[in-house]
């Protein structure tokens, strides 16, 4: 047979270590059933504090298919994912899979079969999420209502990081520069072909979500502007709750008159009142000033975007 296309599985891995033997055994069940292509894994270690990258070494000792890379500390997912695709710019396509198996490996063949089919981004969507609490799934919504608003970005709410790239993607890719990065931010500003894929996905079988909600907020943060300046960002935040209890404040005094239908505030009061609403506002613009200054800031300074110690197998 005629081997003619390459395909590579970029996992990012951090503390995954019961998960990782269990997802390559569940992708190679998936990967031997097309044997038209040729496979590689590239599995990025992104500063795990447990054994998964010792189990990543196993593997790839055993199997050369499996390209282990390992981060110097803790970089976060999306840079994770930026470095398995800049490591995987001679493939024809590439497919990002989460490491706690979340992301079942079974639909790789619909995923492949679109790409085949002329999309250049198979998108899967979650259609149901077990074991989601209220609050994560609210701020997912809150999130994507946002982020339709505010940026010209058309991001589909429920899609996943669970994605098939084809190669013109992963190289315009490789060309974007910014540090503070969402890596399906970015693919979705890039546009090209899309086809989506829904599915229903299982709860982690192994460890914790290291997506905590702090690192969820940050990654919603980043995606809407990218910063790093926080004192002038503490400003604006600052301003939000000041020009809040001002405002509500204000709105009480008018609904005294209105209902005592005297005024019992004197006009000195009604004026610090509005006066401290408005040091909010001119607080909020300070920090959406920082907002945008903290972007300048991490650009210029222009460090490298990752730190590996080690690579096997590449
Ligand atoms: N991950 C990573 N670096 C991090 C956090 C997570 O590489 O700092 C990996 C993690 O090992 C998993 C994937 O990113 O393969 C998704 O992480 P998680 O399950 O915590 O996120 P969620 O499913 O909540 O999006
Ligand atoms: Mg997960």
């Amino acid at each position: 047979m005629c081997i003619t296309k390459k395909i590579s599985i970029i996992v990012p891995i951090y503390n995954e270590a019961g998960n990782i033997l269990n997802l390559y055994s569940r992708l190679e069940g998936v990967l031997t059933t097309m044997p038209q292509f040729k496979w590689e894994y590239i599995f990025i270690n992104d500063g795990s504090i447990d054994s998964s990258f010792e189990v990543l070494k196993t593997l790839a000792d055993c199997d050369e298919k499996v390209k282990a890379l390992d981060f110097s500390r803790n970089f976060g997912k999306e840079i994770a994912l930026t470095a398995g695709a800049h490591e995987a710019l001679n493939s024809d396509a590439v497919i990002c899979i989460d490491g706690d198996l979340q992301h079942p490996p079974e639909l790789i063949p619909i995923l492949v079969n679109r790409w085949e089919e002329g999309a250049e981004i198979v998108v899967t969507i979650r259609t149901e999420i077990e074991k989601q609490p209220f609050f994560r799934r609210f701020g997912s919504y809150v999130y994507y209502w946002l982020m339709r608003k505010i940026s010209g970005i058309n991001l589909k709410a429920k899609t996943t990081d669970f994605r098939l790239y084809d190669k013109k993607v992963i190289q315009v890719f490789a060309k974007t520069t910014e540090r503070e990065r969402m890596f399906r931010g970015i693919m979705d500003w890039m546009g090209f072909r899309r086809s989506y894929v829904n599915f229903k996905a299982e709860a982690r079988v192994n460890g914790q979500p290291a997506y905590s909600y702090g690192k969820l907020w940050r990654l919603a943060v980043n995606s809407l502007t990218s910063f790093s300046l926080w004192p002038l960002r503490l400003a604006g935040y600052l301003g939000v709750s000041i020009s809040l209890i001002s405002g509500i404040l204000f709105l009480w005094m008018l609904a005294n008159y209105v209902v005592m239908k005297v005024w019992i505030y004197t006009p000195l009061a009604m004026v610090v009142v509005v006066n401290t609403f408005l040091i909010g506002v001119v607080l909020m613009a300070l920090g959406l000033v920082a907002l945008y200054v903290g972007v300048i800031h991490t650009e210029v300074i222009n460090r490298p975007l990752y730190i590996f110690r080690d690579r096997i197998n590449c």
